[in-house]
């Protein structure tokens, strides 16, 4: 049996939650846990109420709507994603999951169908990590990967910490924040890349994320006088560094799908007319593969060590973040890609650029996620943008998938 959910009507929630922290070229701003995310949060409450739901709120914050089952006590289905947004957001980053969810339980509730398992749609708490650091870090309490009480002292920049804020904005539920048994967590999310828009494809079966490294590299050299210091007895570190960055993006190209980013670059002293003493730069490389992104990474200091030693260079080199490489759960893999071929939308198979919370949740649920393009593969601004069938076609694969779990 295949079932379709009422685009029309997912369309107009997600319009109407968009008008709460509206930026100023229509996307949002909803930093988690401020008056507005709160707001959202009510008005998807409000909704979720009117189709039934009842309600957890975890100590985290994290709200699970529930639709109970024929059999309450075996393992939910969940759906979700999140609501709060970055600065100048978009309509769609996490609120398509989240109300893709909710519009799943209202087309049951118009088809009149009883799942085996309940299905519950949850709100996680700050993912996007704009306000409070990390990212994903209700759902990363949740699957035990984060410290709740270490948590809970993190600051924004005004000095608030998540627990005040939490406590301020009621959202510290009297749910203990940590996993349960779940059958299957399904997250519909846009694609926030170009991939599925240039392929003309309507849905992408993600099969898991990429890992990621993040290192700080520092050169030493010698700082001196750009006049009267001849260029062969220079130890110039920003020489080095602009040499070390293209042979990154070398090593980069050499392995497809691989991406590496230098994204923060400071020479010391910050002066025109001298040479600096010393660079400071990041390197955020990511690729699908474990083995490969390693030697990547082992490229990339070797390249460091050899450039360093050709220019009279001394260098730190530290890896400060390591993320695995993320494979979904081959049966959700499955029942997604099922979906979409039975519903007859053109899909393919697709590894995720970005971090999600069902990254998260895979730790500890069979987890299956659901890209729609996005134009031009533009996310986190406010032009972010995707048509009503798009966002139509993600809900009805979301929902045959979580029908396709909840009634093993
Ligand atoms: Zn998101």
């Amino acid at each position: 049996m295949i079932l379709k959910t009422n685009g029309e009507r997912l369309w107009d929630s997600l319009m109407e939650m968009a008008t709460i922290g509206p930026g100023e070229r229509g996307g949002s701003r909803r930093l988690a846990l401020t008056d507005a995310d709160i707001e959202g949060r009510n008005l998807f409450r409000k909704w979720a109420d009117e189709a039934g739901c009842t309600f957890r709120l975890d100590t985290m914050g994290n709200l699970f709507a529930r639709r109970n089952g024929k059999n309450p006590e075996a393992p939910p289905v969940l759906a979700g994603s999140h609501l709060d947004t970055q600065p100048s957001g978009g309509r769609f980053d996490g609120i398509l999951g989240v109300l893709g969810g909710l519009e799943v339980v209202r087309s049951l509730n118009d088809h009149r169908i009883e799942t085996e398992s309940s299905v519950e749609i949850v709100v996680w708490t700050n993912e996007e990590g704009a306000r409070f650091y990390p990212a994903m870090m209700g759902s990363g309490v949740f699957s035990g990967i984060f410290d709740q009480s270490e948590i809970y002292t993190h600051l924004d920049p005004d000095g608030f910490t998540v627990e005040e804020e939490l406590r301020r904005t009621k959202q510290l539920g009297d749910t203990p924040c940590k996993s349960f048994p779940i059958r299957a967590y399904y997250e519909l999310h846009i694609e926030q890349g170009p991939i599925l828009e240039a392929e003309n494809t309507k849905i992408g079966v993600v099969t898991g994320g990429q890992g990621t490294y993040w290192t700080h590299i520092t050169l030493h050299g010698q700082g001196s006088h750009a006049g009267t210091t001849p260029m062969h007895l220079r130890k110039d570190p920003i020489m080095g560094a602009s040499r070390i960055i293209t042979g990154l993006r070398e090593i980069v190209l050499k392995q497809p799908g691989a991406v590496g980013t230098v994204g923060r670059l400071e020479t010391k002293p910050a002066s025109i007319n001298s040479i600096p003493g010393q660079v400071f730069f990041t390197v955020d490389t990511r690729h699908p593969n474990e083995e490969i992104l390693a030697n990547i990474n082992l490229d990339l200091k070797n390249l460091v060590n050899s450039i360093c030693s050709e220019e009279g260079l001394e260098n730190e080199f530290s890896i400060i973040w390591e993320a695995p490489t993320i494979n979904f759960h081959e049966e959700c893999v499955t029942k997604v890609r099922n979906a979409a071929e039975s519903l007859g939308y053109s899909h393919c198979d697709i590894v995720s650029g970005a971090g999600h919370d069902a990254c998260q949740m895979s730790h500890i649920a069979p987890t299956g996620m659901i890209f729609i393009p996005c134009e031009g593969g533009l996310s986190h601004d406010e032009a972010e943008n995707t048509t009503p069938e798009q966002v139509a076609a993600g809900a009805d694969v979301l929902l045959n998938s979580i029908l396709a779990s909840a009634n093993h």
